[in-house]
């Protein structure tokens, strides 16, 4: 069954509000075995809301539409549902008592019988949250279903009375599974470099790759006519693309790199103390995002100043006249004096230069120097990030803490 979806809203075209409808569907759609062939978005016009009706539904056998059922002169949807399919515009007696109830229920006030038109030879879909009631017809082979813009009502609606009328007329029912791998550390075409042909000619393995920076979602979705075989599938596609990226694959899901850390320091019983200078808490405070890091995570400390540097690490006063803050000895005497001071397993460190300012030609604006204390040595490398200055930042943290996972899983912050 080919659906499609359309959203309504002046707001949604001119990007005061980001359409999450159409993705939302899409995302329970798939729940069901349904995979959406085409989205699409109009103003609040009634000719571009029939133009687009008419339009979807030449090549769907399903049209979602949302939005525009209020009872504002600018909600015309159902005006333009109506006339698009040769329908009048017809008050509707059992929703104009839902609305009378429910605003009664609010508190009274006015009821708006503008929001009990629905066009003629059309079935009401329940909102149980709201006022604005939905409709369904079907037109020319086509099921369309129209419902509210905001997005508490529309879902609901979606799960209890759309869904499951499409479900029962899908004639083939497939079974679509997914699996997100994440990746860090990897670019977006080395990665498509890595998965080249992986699923060619595997047409029941979609493969996507999409950059959520600073890293790399991978999407598996696998069909097949049963949930076994739609599983079978998918773990082999999932086995295939771990081979092929490996420890660059940092979680599945939607684990994060912290929650990663946090469990492998669970699992471990290590420690860890943090010094960080341009990142100023930023790692801490991610890490500290997770529940339970108490159990790890001993301290941090922002050493923004180089007399912080001294004063809580222990920086010798040499290493920052002769090679100063941002360097390669500066942040190994960072780790290993916050280990040292915090009697942690492990010690982090990270210095550098986020911008817009105090670059200099052999030190540019990203330059940025890692170090890792712990009990079987230290590493240390120096960075070029680009990017503005949260950029720089967020690499640097995202860095960091992927070094600790890939210590924690491997023995190494590198990959082996
Ligand atoms: P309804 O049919 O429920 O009256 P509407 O479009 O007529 O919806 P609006 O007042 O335009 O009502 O929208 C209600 C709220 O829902 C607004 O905050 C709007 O931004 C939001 N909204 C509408 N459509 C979408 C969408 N596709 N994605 C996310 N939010 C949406
Ligand atoms: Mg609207």
């Amino acid at each position: 069954m080919r659906v499609s979806t359309l959203s309504i809203g002046s707001e949604l075209i001119c990007g005061e509000v980001t359409d999450t409808n159409a993705g939302r569907i899409a995302e329970l759609l798939l729940g069901c075995g349904l995979r959406v062939l085409r989205h699409m978005v109009v103003g609040d016009s009634e000719p571009d809301i029939g133009e687009a009706l008419n339009e979807l539904a030449l090549k769907s056998d399903a049209v979602i539409v949302t939005g525009g059922l209020g009872p504002t002169v600018d909600d015309v949807t159902a005006l333009a549902a109506a006339h698009a399919t040769g329908r009048r515009l017809v008050v509707n007696e059992e929703l104009k008592e839902h609305i009378r109830s429910f605003t009664a229920k609010l508190g009274g006030g006015h009821a708006s019988d503008r929001q009990a038109m629905i066009p003629t030879k059309s079935t009401i879909i329940p909102n149980p949250t709201g006022t604005a009631c939905g409709f369904h017809f079907i037109h020319g082979g086509c099921f369309f279903f129209f419902l509210p813009g905001v997005p508490s009502e529309m879902e609901p609606m979606l799960s209890d009375t759309v869904l499951p009328f499409l479900c029962e007329r899908v004639m083939h029912k497939k079974v679509i599974l997914s699996s997100f791998q994440n990746v860090y550390g990897l670019s977006e075409p080395e990665v498509d470099g890595l998965l080249k042909g992986a699923f060619s000619g595997n047409h029941a393995v979609q493969m996507s790759i999409c950059v959520t920076f600073p890293w790399i979602r991978v999407t598996l979705r696998a069909d097949g006519d049963t949930e076994t075989a739609a599983r079978t599938r998918l773990q082999d596609a999932v086995e295939l693309v771990r081979e092929r990226l490996g420890a660059a694959i940092f979680s599945e899901g939607h684990e994060t790199m912290e929650q990663v850390v946090a469990g492998l320091f669970g699992r471990r019983g290590l420690t860890l103390a943090l010094a960080e200078s341009c990142t100023g808490g930023l790692i801490a405070k991610r890490l500290t995002d997770v529940p339970g890091s108490s159990a790890f995570f001993l301290e941090g400390a922002v050493t923004y100043s180089n007399a912080a540097k001294q004063r809580l690490l222990g920086v010798p006063q040499e290493v920052l006249d002769t090679r100063g803050a941002v360097s390669s000895e500066c942040a190994v005497a960072m780790a290993t004096g916050m280990r040292a001071a915090a009697e942690s397993a492990v010690g982090l460190a990270v210095t550098g230069i986020a911008g817009p300012d105090g670059g200099t030609a052999d030190k540019p604006v990203g330059t940025v120097f890692i170090s890792l204390a712990t009990p079987d040595g230290c590493w240390t490398k120096g960075f070029r990030f680009g990017g503005n200055r949260e950029d720089v930042r967020t690499l640097t943290a995202w860095t960091a803490l992927d070094w600790v996972r890939r210590y924690l899983a491997d023995g190494s912050p590198f990959p082996v």
